[in-house]
């Protein structure tokens, strides 16, 4: 993992970071906690350590599950972009991940860096990219790169964003867990951060509306496939029903992974006019792959999400046939 760091791509970083003024950091579409986390963390890092301006972009709002996460001494702006003298984006693999901003993050003239733990970073956008799939998460990567920066691990809310972002991506050290990754928590809760703390905020907070609507989707709207996947379909009248908010399915994917059978499952959540599609695998069935064939996105091997626009995609098939049909294809 290390090695991806290296000392002449931390001097080129902090070459960029000594000639920019205000700095913008910008992360994925649909932010996770894992965006927020290694935004935040970075920010607070550039703002009290180096004494840079810096705001925080992303193209649409956080969930409200992800609000404490936020620090109330940082800008985050929404659906809009600022001048800054240096682009940092992370957590996804090219400008078009961010939506809205992508066109004009990408027009402009101020140098770019990438921090990102996806495959097939767009590396000609970029003046200086840090890019590995193998880590847990770019939260990760972030008090990796931090720590070669200098970074003595004293700010604690540096160190609290970190240890959200990494949790959260691994689903609670569940999945993409590396050595380096538990030296990290190990280090984080060395140095004070309270891991309980955020436990409880990240995991036990929910509305009882997530738990009434995590328990009916188990019952009556997951269809197994008999040849190893699973599938569920979160329509709008579903989420009305729930009262649902945003981030509040956040999860559910996982959970028919828990039957033996089962190697591959999807949610599809309906949007106006298309679905949001989650896909996880265990090891050996590809989630990235059947996201990139069938579900115009992609991610990670075993965890990975895309859209599907009905109007267009669906080729004369019915949506569970075309789901059906990705699914055993993606076996
Ligand atoms: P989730 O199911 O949690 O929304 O997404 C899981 C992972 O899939 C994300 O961490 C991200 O890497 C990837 N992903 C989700 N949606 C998209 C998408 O629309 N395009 C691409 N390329 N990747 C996505
Ligand atoms: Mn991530």
């Amino acid at each position: 993992m290390t090695g991806c760091i290296g000392k002449e791509k931390i001097d080129a970083f902090r070459k960029l970071l000594g000639n920019a003024r205000k700095v913008a950091l910008a992360a994925h579409v649909h932010p996770d906690g894992d965006a927020l986390g290694c935004v935040t963390a970075l920010a607070l890092y550039l703002k009290r350590e180096l004494g840079k301006e810096v705001v925080c972009l992303f193209p649409d709002p956080l969930p409200e599950s992800l609000e404490f996460a936020k620090n109330p001494s940082l800008r985050y702006l929404t659906g809009t972009t600022e001048e800054a003298d240096l682009i940092i984006l992370m957590d996804c693999n090219s400008f078009s991940r961010t939506d809205v901003l992508g066109d004009s993050l990408a027009a402009s003239r101020a140098p770019k860096v990438l921090i990102d733990h996806h495959l097939n970073p767009a590396q000609d956008s970029f003046s200086l990219v840090f890019s590995t799939p193998d880590i847990s998460s770019a939260s990760e990567f972030t008090f990796w790169i931090l720590k070669a920066l200098g970074w003595d691990l004293k700010d604690r809310e540096t160190g609290e964003a970190l240890l959200t972002g990494m949790t959260t991506d691994t689903n609670n050290f569940a999945n993409s867990v590396f050595p380096s990754t538990f030296t990290m928590a190990s280090e984080l809760i060395a140095a004070g951060v309270d891991r309980d703390a955020l436990l409880q905020k990240i995991y036990f907070s929910y509305r009882e509306n997530r738990v009434r609507l995590m328990g009916y989707m188990q019952n009556e709207a997951l269809t197994i496939l008999p040849e190893g996947a699973a599938y569920m379909i979160l329509t709008k009248e579903i989420q009305r029903r729930f009262d649902l908010r945003e981030g509040e399915s956040e999860g559910l994917v996982n959970v028919p992974l828990s039957i033996r059978e089962v190697r591959l499952s999807l949610l599809l959540k309906e949007y106006e006019d298309h679905f949001r599609v989650s896909l996880r695998s265990k090891k050996g069935t590809s989630a990235q792959q059947c996201a990139l064939k069938f579900f115009n996105g992609g991610g990670h091997e075993n965890a990975a999400g895309g859209r599907l626009y009905p109007a267009v995609d669906l080729g004369g098939k019915s949506l569970e046939e075309y789901v059906k049909h990705a699914l055993l294809e993606s076996l």
